[in-house]
């Protein structure tokens, strides 16, 4: 957790102006505080080597960023945050608890990004400073959290610590309102039930490697199942390299140290490799290894690979379900994909379409459900409200991130959402299950987005 536990939820309530202002200005030179600073209006005197001062203050993207649209307040927008940090760089704000309380409000969620004309590297800046801030104990992740970020360096050891949690899932119980049920496997990992089916069914088609991720592979892994069984479906030959580690994702989301170390062991477990592409089925763990690999190898949502393949379609005569397909923050203003491939929508054998808003964010932001969870909440609010009253039955709800289903799956359990529906990773609802066949071209074709 943060030290500072309230919330721009909570904050949204009050009038928060005049508590800002007294919180800086015992700090100040000149007497102003974080409002007075943050204001829209270009800094004075910004240099051009200043990685802020490329922000024209255009306003451009306050519309999408939710903790703005949460408050209305400046502070809590891209713009009043690059402010802040900027003015603090220059040396013209002192260091402040309140630039620290709104550099936590940040989801992390970079819409803001895309909504930039400017192209400031928002993202970039924000890990920076969140990292910087940690380091000089100006935000201190709870001890929980300082715990998994430690442990999900060691996969093997993450894994079977949380073989209890897989233990739950498969039975609901106790019941979290974070946790789906699920049927992960309990002791076989991917990486030999890739093996199993590769030996098999023998694909001859493109050549892929899988990340796996720690959370996903320790918490969800028969998600990286299904993945395995639709890609060897479809004739691609699966490897999971030994050796790969966490894809760093959740250090960056705490601001705590060890990404670097983390890339360079992803960078010799998976830059050796002979394969046509390299595939994540979590889009923030995709974004996060893309950073790793790069610029050497591109890191590929599997949903997007699987829609140049163009997968198998499953059938579902009398299909009654709507799918409904939010797509995540770290799809496409993180990874800049365009979305997910129709194909592979259409191929779910669903009526399918786009959830309301479905490139706004869910509130997830990795961790920031944990250590803000009354915006992660009212966030999530705005987005599910349409369950409610979608049709279908059953209504499903689809994505692409195992951590946006966590927090999609808790609007249920926290009474957001007071009707039943079903929250699936897209690639779920693509997987022929255990007695499946390969799915044999006449001729070879080429591997969709080859890496170089
Ligand atoms: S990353 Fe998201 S929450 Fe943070 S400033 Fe940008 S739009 Fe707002
Ligand atoms: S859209 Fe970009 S340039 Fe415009 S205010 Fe936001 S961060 Fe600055």
């Amino acid at each position: 957790m943060t030290s500072d536990s309230s919330s721009s939820a909570d904050r949204a309530a009050r009038a928060t102006p005049s508590v800002a202002c007294s919180a800086t200005a015992s700090a100040s030179t000149s007497g102003s505080c974080a409002p007075q600073v943050a204001d829209g209006a270009p800094p004075s005197g910004a240099s051009p080597t200043d990685p802020f001062s490329n922000c024209t203050h255009c306003g451009f993207c306050l519309a999408v960023c939710p903790t703005y649209r949460l408050t209305g307040d400046e502070n809590n927008s891209p713009r009043g945050r690059l402010r802040l940090w900027g003015e603090e760089a220059a040396g013209r704000l002192p260091r402040d608890p309140w630039t620290d309380f709104y550099t936590d409000e940040c989801v992390g969620c970079l819409a803001c990004e895309t909504a930039c004309p400017a192209q400031v590297p928002y993202g970039e800046l924000f890990e920076r400073t969140r990292h910087e801030h940690v380091v000089a104990g100006r935000s201190r992740p709870g001890a929980l959290l300082r715990l998994a970020a430690a442990a999900v360096s060691r996969p093997a050891a993450f894994g079977l610590a949380l073989l209890p949690a897989r233990l739950l899932r498969r039975f609901g119980f106790p019941r979290h309102r974070f946790l789906p049920r699920g049927q992960p496997a309990l002791l076989q990992g991917t990486a030999a039930y890739a093996r199993e089916l590769m030996r098999r069914h023998q694909p001859t088609g493109p050549r892929v490697a899988l990340l796996t991720g720690c959370l996903m592979e320790a918490l969800f892994r028969e998600i990286n199942f299904a993945t395995v069984r639709v890609l060897i479906e479809n004739n691609v030959q699966v490897f999971v390299p030994d050796g790969q580690a966490c894809c760093g994702a959740f250090q960056e989301h705490t601001g705590l140290g060890g990404v670097a170390a983390l890339q360079a062991r992803n960078r010799s477990a998976f830059l050796p490799l002979a394969v046509d592409a390299v595939l994540s089925n979590s889009s923030g763990c995709g974004y996060a290894l893309g950073k790793a690999l790069a610029p050497d190898r591109p890191v590929r949502d599997v949903l997007g690979f699987l829609g140049e393949l163009g997968p198998v379609r499953r059938q579902r005569p009398g299909d009654r379900a709507r799918l409904y397909v939010d797509l995540p923050c770290h799809l496409v203003h993180g990874q800049k994909a365009a979305g997910i491939p129709a194909a592979v929508l259409g191929a779910t054998g669903h009526r399918w379409e786009l959830a309301p808003n479905a490139r706004d964010c869910c509130g997830s932001g990795g961790v920031y459900n944990l250590q803000k969870p009354a915006n992660a909440q009212a966030i999530l609010a705005g987005k599910s409200a349409f369950l409610n009253t979608a049709e279908g039955q059953p209504v499903i709800l689809g994505t692409a991130n195992h951590v946006c289903m966590m927090q999609w799956h808790s609007a249920g359990a926290t009474g957001l959402v007071t009707r039943p529906y079903e929250v699936r990773h897209i690639i779920q609802l693509l997987d022929p299950g255990e007695g499946f066949t390969v799915r044999r071209p006449a001729s070879p074709r080429a591997a969709p987005g080859a890496a170089g």
